[in-house]
């Protein structure tokens, strides 16, 4: 059986619950509820997106962040634009849509300097410590752009205007990899038992489509 292609963002769906992740994205036989923080937060990327690379105005309720896109305009390098991009399973470099995608993610925004790269990630929710995401993005840029032997990667926490960082070499490939390949394994073999349990969680109570599941409203 082919591997099922994912990201970051379908590994978490489907580890903080499988059943919910399985209806809502694989049967599709629940629609998803409508999420108006990841609608502000596709409204935030834009208009970062629209002043750091076509030199746009800020919106009003956004131009406080205006002396960090400042900051990372006039970071050294070339500004990149939000990277589309994918891996096949032999850790190589394909197109994003193509029938061997293995690994998809999406990178806001870098600036390159070879050797170096500025990774940076806008992030619209509560602010966290963990760099699992910013791993995988890195090491995906490692694939992308071989040229590339160390990367600073940023998560801009947009609420606080706090940045959080962490520095990559090439040599960390291995490392990261063997801290994701054991969670997409079990992604794998859900899909080859088709095995998808419901696991109790904070959406239970209130923010979950799946009805006919016992710990609904739980
Ligand atoms: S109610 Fe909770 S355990 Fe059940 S499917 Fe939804 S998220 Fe999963």
């Amino acid at each position: 059986m082919k591997d099922r292609a994912w990201s970051y963002s379908v590994l978490s769906a489907f580890e903080l619950c499988p059943r919910k992740y399985h209806a809502e994205k694989v049967s599709r036989r629940v629609s998803e509820k409508s999420n108006h923080a990841a609608d502000y937060g596709t409204e935030v990327h834009k208009a970062f997106e629209n002043r750091l690379l076509r030199n746009k105005k800020l919106p009003l309720d956004l131009r406080h962040h205006e002396k960090i896109m400042v900051r990372l305009a006039n970071h050294e390098g070339e500004s990149l634009p939000e990277q589309r991009i994918a891996i096949n399973a032999d850790f190589e470099s394909t197109g994003f849509f193509d029938d061997d995608v293995w690994c998809r993610g999406v990178v806001d925004f870098g600036k390159l300097k070879e050797p170096n790269l500025l990774l940076v990630d806008h992030k619209t929710g509560r602010m966290k410590e963990e760099f699992d995401q910013l791993d995988l993005m890195a090491v995906m840029m490692f694939h992308h752009l071989e040229e590339v032997e160390n990367i600073i990667g940023v998560f801009y926490w947009t609420k606080n205007k706090r940045f959080t960082k962490k520095n990559y070499a090439r040599s960390d490939i291995a490392d990261i990899w063997g801290d994701f390949l054991p969670r997409v394994e079990k992604f794998q073999k859900a899909f080859e038992t088709d095995s998808f349990p419901a696991k109790s969680n904070f959406l239970c109570k209130r923010h979950c489509p799946v009805k006919d599941c016992k710990y609904n409203g739980s």
